[in-house]
């Protein structure tokens, strides 16, 4: 999977593990209608992962088959791309991407920045998955990819711990964080083993904990709670 054959006779194809609709979970575009295209495969290994069933399998579809798939969903307009690491299949997915924009859709992508972003159209609102160090992936962000970033775009810090805030914290000062794009988001780590409840109790920072050090410190970021997994239970896949 994910080698040199995605481009056959000419024709573009992603691996994906899934498309579907929902309610947008995170971002400031979180409580929108949305659109998820999933791709397959990922390059990191990240401690709380929840999309572990991404790294392997998927199955193969030609750009003009997953804009058929959208379609179908219709008349949701707002499409996300994310996985695994989307950023993977950029030979692929740049592409379908401009062709989607140009038939009128509003598109984002989820990426956790390890791969060059500067190729994704200026219209795609990019949220960055920074790793903080609880994820075992600290480090792994492009820091170049900074330069790609706009008013269009959000970063996004998992927290784990109160090294992870203070991780988060010192990277929003050192690059001027809040004054490049156009929301930070903090987010509290989901439990691995997580109760079948919808509950903070699933949190392994509790959002409490983590708004008190944002308070304290008047950190100009947002508080993001993964809302779909409170609308469903967390171990419900593919909503
Ligand atoms: S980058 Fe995303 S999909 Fe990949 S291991 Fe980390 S959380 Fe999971």
């Amino acid at each position: 999977m994910l080698n040199n054959d995605v481009c056959l006779w000419g024709i573009c194809c992603v691996y994906l593990i899934e498309i579907y609709k929902s309610v947008q979970g995170e971002s400031s575009f979180a409580g929108r209608p949305c659109i998820f295209v999933r791709l397959a495969g990922c390059n990191l290994r990240c401690s709380w992962c929840d999309s572990e069933y991404t790294f392997s399998g998927g199955y193969k579809l030609a750009a003009e088959e997953v804009q058929a798939a959208v379609a179908a969903l219709a008349p949701v307009r707002l499409v996300e791309f994310t996985g695994g690491e989307p950023m993977l299949q950029a030979a692929e997915l740049v592409p379908l991407m401009a062709k989607m924009l140009a038939d009128g859709y509003e598109l984002m992508i989820e990426t956790s920045g390890e791969r060059p972003l500067a190729d994704v159209p200026a219209q795609v609102h990019k949220i960055v998955d920074v790793k903080c160090p609880g994820s075992g992936e600290g480090g792994t962000f492009r820091i170049e990819n900074l330069a790609a970033l706009t008013k269009r775009d959000e970063v996004k810090f998992v927290v784990r711990d109160r090294a992870d805030y203070d991780f988060a914290k010192a990277f929003m000062a050192e690059h001027s964080l809040a004054a490049k794009v156009g929301a930070v988001l903090l987010s509290p780590a989901w439990k691995k083993a997580s109760l079948p409840q919808r509950s903070t109790e699933n949190c392994e920072l509790d959002p409490k904990t983590l708004v008190e050090w944002m308070l304290q410190d008047g950190l100009d970021a947002r508080l993001s709670l993964q809302m779909h997994k409170y609308v469903w239970e967390p171990q419900v896949k593919g909503v």
